[in-house]
């Protein structure tokens, strides 16, 4: 690990000063990537401005019964174990309740994850599929705008996420294949029904999560298990690793997605 400042910041305004004070500063969420990257040395940055103890960057409220607002420094574990997310979107208890091991759970949080956009994460996929957006410092930016790629997001240099919004779907589902070791997603399909039509996400399969139309045309004209069996999936861009080909994430997807879906209709 190589040398660097550390700032505790009280406000989402010092936290920005305190950024921009040093010439190549992170944000330090629960730093469970970013605190690994600084270990093994592939992260350089010249000081850590930590988001752990500004309040209004955590907790969780619904907004006028259609969305779920959560903060960015909101745990894992806390979206799993929360009342409020088990009413409006039970499929994002099983989702965050499914990430890693407890100690992940409690430190990771969801803008964390999000600013990280690991190809295998279980977030992106519910923030597409929940047609949702991410509230920064600067603005508003709807899942398309803001996930571009392999650990790439829209997000500027010290633009500072504060909340996550999802919208309410009637039913929904999250199923993933998940990888023995750390639980990330070899692939996840994240279905969210609103009122007939239909959205379908995936993780782990490619360089990004993405959304799946062939899957949510075949859904929104029948949503049954059926339905999704003799869908064709695209597997050109999918990952091929020691864990998995394309082609087996391919039938993955379709696997995932009929599993969702059985689930939804039980
Ligand atoms: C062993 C292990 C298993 C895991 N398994 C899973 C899994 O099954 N599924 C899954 O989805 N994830 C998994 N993760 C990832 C984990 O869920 C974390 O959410 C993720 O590592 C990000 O960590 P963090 O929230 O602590 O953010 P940090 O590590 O603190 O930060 C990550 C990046 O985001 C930036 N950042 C953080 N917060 C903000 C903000 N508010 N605004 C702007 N930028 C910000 C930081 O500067 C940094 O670049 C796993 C991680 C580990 C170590």
């Amino acid at each position: 690990m190589y040398a660097f400042e550390y700032h505790s910041a009280r406000s989402t305004d010092d936290a920005r000063r305190a950024f921009e004070g040093f010439a190549d500063a992170r944000y330090l969420a629960g730093g469970q990537t970013l605190l690994a990257s600084l270990k093994m040395r592939l992260a350089q940055p010249d000081a850590l401005v930590d988001l752990g103890r500004i309040p209004d960057l955590s907790g969780i409220r619904s907004f006028e019964s259609t969305h779920l607002i959560v903060g960015a420094m909101t745990t894992h574990a806390e979206v799993a174990a929360s009342d409020e997310v088990r009413r409006a979107i039970p499929a994002l208890t099983t989702l965050a309740g499914g990430i890693g091991d407890p100690m992940v759970r409690h430190q990771g949080t969801v803008g964390g994850s999000l600013a990280n956009n690991d190809p295998a994460a279980d977030w992106p996929s519910a923030l597409l599929a929940l047609d949702g957006a991410v509230v920064t410092d600067r603005r508003r930016m709807g899942a398309d705008d803001f996930l571009l790629g392999l650990f790439t997001t829209a997000l500027e240099p010290g633009e500072l996420i504060r909340s996550i919004e999802f919208r309410r779907p009637s039913r929904a589902a999250y199923m993933k294949f998940k990888h023995p070791a750390s639980r990330f997603a070899l692939v996840g399909v994240f279905v969210a029904d609103f009122d007939g039509s239909v959205r379908v996400a995936v993780t782990g399969a490619a360089a990004c999560a993405f959304r799946c139309v062939p899957l949510e045309e075949a859904l929104t004209r029948s949503f049954s298990p059926d339905a999704v069996r003799e869908v064709h999936i695209d597997d050109s861009d999918f990952n091929t690793d020691l864990q998995a080909t394309a082609a087996y994430r391919a039938n993955l997807v379709r696997v995932m997605a009929s599993r969702a879906v059985s689930h939804i209709l039980r």
